[in-house]
């Protein structure tokens, strides 16, 4: 099964889609967590990630198409994959169903998470995430353990770089001119269905597995 989380920043696509991944065995493909793990690495494409991404723009999408290509080679993707926070351009997408053609599957299904961009901005500003493992917290929804190492791996917390909340209105300025076409995109192949992102992680979950028929 191949689904797209889709949404605005602070929708909760990366946490719905970690608990997804367990779930359905199937990995989770977020694009912005492969360009912060470049990035961390010190190589010259993570500082040219890092030249949009501390912005809030877009990355380029010949450079993102080169990363899902060969992400979508491991073997672990072989039966499917989550998408989270990928395609965010309609080029993006016809990249991705021409990438999947190739290997005879297709989009099965576009999950639209809404929420409102007060709730997004309170979201990403309380947003701490572990060094090590992904694993996202929210100082007030999802706090912590009190020692404020990772829960899972003990790892280092952060708060990413563009979660303050002039980056974030950037984001979201992105993704309302470049992003959110995507919707008449998918909605033209009849594959979106629209879920409130807001309520317990658990009530979501819920929702997405709805959706999703699950
Ligand atoms: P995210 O972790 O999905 O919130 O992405 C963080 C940042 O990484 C975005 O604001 C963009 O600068 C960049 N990025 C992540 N995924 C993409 C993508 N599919 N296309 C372009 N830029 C991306």
């Amino acid at each position: 099964m191949d689904v797209v989380l889709f949404g605005p920043p602070g929708a909760g696509k990366g946490t719905q889609a970690k608990r997804l991944t367990d779930m359905l065995r199937i990995p989770q493909i977020a694009t912005g967590d492969m360009m912060r793990s470049e990035r961390a690495s010190g190589s010259e494409l993570g500082k040219r990630f890092d030249s949009f991404m501390s912005q809030g723009k877009l990355v380029p999408d010949a450079m993102v198409l080169e990363l899902v290509e060969v992400r979508l080679r491991k073997d672990d993707a072989k039966n499917g994959a989550i998408f989270d926070g990928y395609p965010r351009t309609i080029p993006q997408a016809e990249s991705l169903d021409g990438m999947l053609g190739k290997i005879s599957r297709k989009i099965d299904r576009v999950v639209s998470m809404e929420v409102e961009l007060d709730e997004q901005i309170q979201r990403i500003t309380g947003r701490r995430t572990c060094l090590a493992c992904g694993q996202v917290y929210h100082l007030i929804y999802n706090a912590p353990p009190a020692n404020g190492r990772c829960g899972n791996c003990a790892g280092e917390l952060v708060q990413r770089k563009d979660d303050t909340e002039e980056v974030v209105r950037k984001r979201h300025e992105e993704y309302l001119a470049n992003t959110a076409p995507l919707l008449g995109y998918y909605g033209a192949k009849d594959l979106v269905v629209s879920v409130s992102g807001v309520g317990s992680l658990d009530d979501v979950t819920e929702r997405i597995k709805k959706a999703i028929g699950v």
